[in-house]
């Protein structure tokens, strides 16, 4: 340490102002703690506030209006003469966005007297922690550390990320002109975020997924049925395509990938998963190794192998999920303050915004197969709802399973408009151990999209009443 540095005293510091971090810090002040928080960029709010949900979800709101300006206003009978891109006040937008959200945390960490560190922080033994600002060195002295470091994109062997025509998310959400040729490596939830937006402000977009199938580790009969709605909205895609190289070439771009042609573009986006964060984290130092994944084990407690050291989020198990962080951070400094906190990480819910979106919490019917589970299965398309038909939004159906002698809800999943907000309803049904009979017998608001949950429920058992 430095001859300018200075000791401080709390009962929990945690590293990382993401979800996970932020809400753990709240909840942990709210408890009576005396709580810092440590974050090396100047914006609270980590990878989703700054870099991932947040931006990303702006992006898409605002390119969706743009390609609903273009081609579905005129069905309602609003014309338009002519509908013109302003890129750049998109993006200033979504900067805006941005900024109400971080600023927000700002002021919840000075509402609820969380002191915030700005630097990059290290573990420098038992209930020490090392805040490196450039200028100086604080040291903090800590009853307990929370690790929440998050996570940052995968590198992939060959592909030559320049930060500008090559790049991550980071970068494809703040590309100032639209790619003509785009090429997406990976077709998981941010691949195809990322590619919808393009796609939808003009960009030729190809999608290139080394597996045989899109959106890995979703229900498949879903995943296919938004493979084709995706194919149909211009978005191309080539399963089966490992990726060995993309490098730039002159204006260009070129992409290598197993079994077919190299593919020139303008841009490339990787994204083939992130991998947790813990780089210059000084976590040798007191003896915590990480998995083969380069994720912090920890129990059941969040306690990592070194006592009073804990972790949650993208950089430990489980999925990258800004809610699963956050229960996750919770759970944890209740653990701490009262000796019990509980996360159900069978009802977390995955939604992919694309449009329509994608939405699941618990079992796919692959999951329910491989284990042995007997189930019966419900599903109900959107076609045959009467609020869809009124928004001019019909793709996609909600699909519920079952338990076959229970009747207990096991999995729910959904491609259709506000998939996203309506799987909160299957979320609460199955923390509260509910039936499909118990979702079919609650009265659902005519006309709205939830009441494809209902008749989903109600087909389970055969009964369905508008299909
Ligand atoms: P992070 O949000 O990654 O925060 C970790 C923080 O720790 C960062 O701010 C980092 O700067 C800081 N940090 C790291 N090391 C140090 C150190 N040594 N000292 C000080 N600070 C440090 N999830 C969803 O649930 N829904 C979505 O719609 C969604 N969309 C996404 C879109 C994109 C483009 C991306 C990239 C991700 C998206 N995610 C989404 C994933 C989501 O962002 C993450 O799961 C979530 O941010 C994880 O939260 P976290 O608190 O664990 O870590
Ligand atoms: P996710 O982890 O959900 O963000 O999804 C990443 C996607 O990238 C997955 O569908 C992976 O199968 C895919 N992927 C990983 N490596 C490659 C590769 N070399 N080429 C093409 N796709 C890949």
């Amino acid at each position: 340490m430095s001859a300018e540095s200075t000791s401080k005293s709390h009962d929990l510091v945690v590293i990382g102002a993401g979800p996970g971090g932020y809400i753990a810090a709240i909840r942990a002040a709210q408890l009576g703690m005396n709580v810092a928080c440590v974050e090396k960029e100047k914006e609270l709010g980590g990878t989703c506030l700054r870099i991932g949900c947040i931006p990303s979800k702006a992006m898409l709101e605002s390119s969706e209006l743009y390609s609903e300006a273009r081609s579905a206003f005129s069905a309602h009978g609003v014309r338009i003469e002519k509908v013109d891109l302003d890129l750049a006040t998109m993006l200033k937008r979504k900067d805006g966005v941005v900024k109400a959200n971080t600023s927000g945390v700002e002021f919840l960490f000075k509402k609820n007297k969380v002191t915030r560190y700005l630097g990059t922080a290290r573990l420098a033994g038992a209930g020490k922690v090392v805040v490196e600002s450039g200028k100086e060195a604080v040291e903090l002295a800590a009853k307990h550390v929370l690790i929440a470091t998050g996570s940052v994109s995968a590198p992939l062997k060959g592909v030559e990320v320049d930060g500008d025509r090559i790049g991550t998310s980071t970068e494809a959400l703040a590309w100032s002109e639209v790619p003509g040729r785009l090429v997406v490596i990976g077709a998981g939830a941010i691949g195809l975020e990322m590619g919808s937006v393009w796609a939808r402000l003009g960009s030729k977009v190809t999608v290139l997924e080394y597996l045989d199938r899109i959106l890995p580790g979703m229900d498949a009969e879903i995943a296919g049925e938004t493979h084709r709605v995706l194919k149909k909205q211009g978005l191309e895609f080539r399963l089966g395509a490992r990726v060995k190289a993309a490098r730039v070439k002159g204006k260009t771009c070129l992409v290598e990938a197993d079994g077919m042609e190299p593919i020139e573009c303008d841009r490339v986006l990787l994204a083939v998963g992130r991998k947790p964060m813990t780089e210059g984290l000084g976590l040798a130092a007191v003896g915590i190794s990480v998995d083969e994944k380069g994720r912090i084990p920890v129990d059941e407690s969040f306690q990592t192998s070194m006592p009073g050291v804990y972790a949650i989020g993208d950089v430990i198990r489980g999925p990258m999920l800004a809610h699963k962080a956050e229960e996750e951070g919770v759970a944890c400094v209740e653990g701490i303050a009262t000796g019990y906190g509980h996360v159900n990480y069978d009802a977390i819910p995955n939604v992919v915004y694309t449009a329509p979106e994608v939405a699941s919490v618990g079992k796919t019917e692959e999951e329910l197969k491989q284990a042995g589970i007997e189930y019966r299965k419900g599903s109900f398309p959107f076609l045959a709802n009467g609020r869809a038909r009124a928004l001019g939004h019909t793709e996609g159906r909600v699909k519920i399973l079952a338990d076959k002698q229970s009747d207990r809800v096991l999995g729910v999943h959904i491609l259709g408009a506000r998939a996203g907000d309506l799987i909160a309803e299957a979320v609460a049904a199955m923390e509260f151990g509910a039936t499909s009979e118990d979702i079919a017998r609650t009265c659902h608001a005519h006309p709205t999209l939830a009441e494809a949950v209902k008749e989903a429920a109600l087909a389970v058992d055969g009964r369905a009443l508008n299909a």
